[in-house]
This record gives structure tokens, sequence and C-alpha cells, in this order.
């Protein structure tokens, strides 16, 4: 499904992505975790086009997607949510999803116009996978932070992928948010038969959901596998002394 081969990225010679290897094959919800810095974010932007890295090679569905477009990569079916929130708050839920799927559409079936009925109906299904329905004709800037990236994530539905990436999709959010967050995701992942890679800095949220975790540290991959054996490996726990407080 994705693959990522000695992938590099440097900033005027600082390494932020140094060698990460990844392997996606049939696990639905897979986790990148890594102190702050260590990479995951620009990791991401590598994957989904928004930087073209310096070395190495990503794979998407046996295609090489290395350097493409941010909107190629997209329409190649992966989508991804913004560790900032990315939303239009003026407008409502509603028109936010409703934008994403018109945009997708349009490429889609470029000459039919789909129909209104039909675009309300996929909005609302979207919006009722996430548990978003009941704040349909809501402003968005009257969403709570947790909701509003719940919204994100209904948004990059909107592209109809098969595979989702979301950055750091609890960042900020309660506990009871994290916990409800977290079941959203294998939810859609079982449900809508989605890939999902999410980042996340705190590894003790993700070894109840996730069924391969990857470790960075530094830029580089220093784990890869089971949660179980990732959380008995030597180096991820020397990685993580002194971060968990
Ligand atoms: P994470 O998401 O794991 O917290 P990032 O990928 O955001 O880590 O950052 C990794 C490292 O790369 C950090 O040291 C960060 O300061 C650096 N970095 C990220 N983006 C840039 C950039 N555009 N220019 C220079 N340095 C960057
Ligand atoms: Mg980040």
């Amino acid at each position: 499904m994705l693959r990522v081969e000695k992938l590099e990225k440097s900033f005027d010679g600082f390494m932020a992505v140094n060698g990460v290897e990844l392997s996606l094959d049939k696990e639905r919800v897979v986790a990148v975790i890594g102190p702050n810095g260590a990479g995951k974010t620009t990791l991401f932007n590598l994957i989904t086009g928004h930087l073209s890295p310096t070395r190495g090679k990503v794979w998407f569905k046996n295609q090489d997607i290395t350097g493409l477009a941010p909107h190629r990569i997209c329409h190649k079916g992966l989508s991804r949510s913004f560790q900032l929130i990315n939303i239009f708050p003026q407008l409502t839920v509603y028109e936010n999803v409703q934008v994403a799927l018109l945009s997708q559409q349009k490429k889609v079936l470029k000459m039919l116009t789909p129909s209104k009925a039909m675009l309300e109906e996929e909005t609302y299904s979207i919006l009722e996978k996430v548990g978003l329905a009941d704040y349909a004709g809501i402003q968005c800037t009257y969403l709570s932070y947790g909701d509003q990236k719940i919204l994100e994530m209904a948004i990059a539905l909107g592209n109809k992928p098969e595979m989702l990436m979301l950055d750091e999709p609890t960042a900020g959010m309660s506990p009871e948010e994290t916990i409800s967050t977290l079941r959203l995701i294998r939810d859609l992942a079982e449900k809508e038969k989605l890939f999902i890679l999410f980042t996340e800095h705190n590894m003790n949220v993700v070894f109840d959901i996730a069924e391969k975790i990857m470790v960075m540290q530094q830029g580089r991959t220093i784990a890869q596998g089971l949660p179980a054996e990732v959380r008995a490996d030597k180096q991820v726990q020397a990685a993580y002394l002194g971060e968990e407080s």
C-alpha cells in the first residue's frame, strides 16, 4: 500500500528526515511516533508531496509518487489532514465538507454536475461517519477545538481516499477527546476499509489502537513493528526516557 525507502530531507544541511523506512501492507492502522522534532511532520510532507525529498523514494499502491504535486497524490487516493487546523472558519461544518466533495467530484465527473440531492446525501453521510451531523449548520468558529480537528478528518474523507494520513490528530485534545478520536480512527479503518497512518508524540496512546508502529528519533527510523515488539525495544525505551513525565 505504502512504501518509503531511505527517505531523506535536508534543510540547509540539517537532516530533518534521515534514511526513513516505512512499509505498510495489510495493516490498516499504523502510527508514526517520536518526540517533538523527530521529523514526523516532515516525513508526512514528503509522502504527500508538500515537500520534495533530498533523496529516497515513496511508493503508493506500487506506483512511484516521489515528488509528485500534492493534488496528484491526493487524486491517487492518499488524503491528509494537517497538524494545525486547516478549515474555512466562516463556513458551516456542512459547507466545509461539501467544498471538499465538490472539488473531488469535479475531477471525477468533469462534465456531469453532481445533483444537489446526491451531494447533500454524501455530505451528511461523511458527517455521520465522524459524528458531526448534529453540528452541520454551525459555523466552524463555534466548534470546540476537538471538533474542529474531527472536521478536518471529515474534509479529508471528502476526497474519497483509500488511505488517510493524520498529523497528530489528538494534539491539544482533552483525555476524553483523545479516546473518542482514537476510537473514531479505528472505526473508520474497520467500517470504511480505510488505511490510516497517523503521527503521535505520546506513545502511550497508540499501543491499543495501532496494528503497527514506526518510531522516529532525530530524523531516523529507530524501530518498526508490532506494538509489543516496539514497546520492548531497548532503543525506543531509551529514546523516550525523560520524554514522558
Ligand atoms: P515533528 O513533527 O516530529 O515534531 P518536524 O518534522 O516538524 O518534527 O521537524 C523535524 C526537524 O526539522 C525539527 O528540528 C524542525 O525544526 C526542522 N524543520 C522542519 N521544517 C523545517 C524547515 N522548513 N526548515 C528548516 N528546518 C525545519
Ligand atoms: Mg509534527
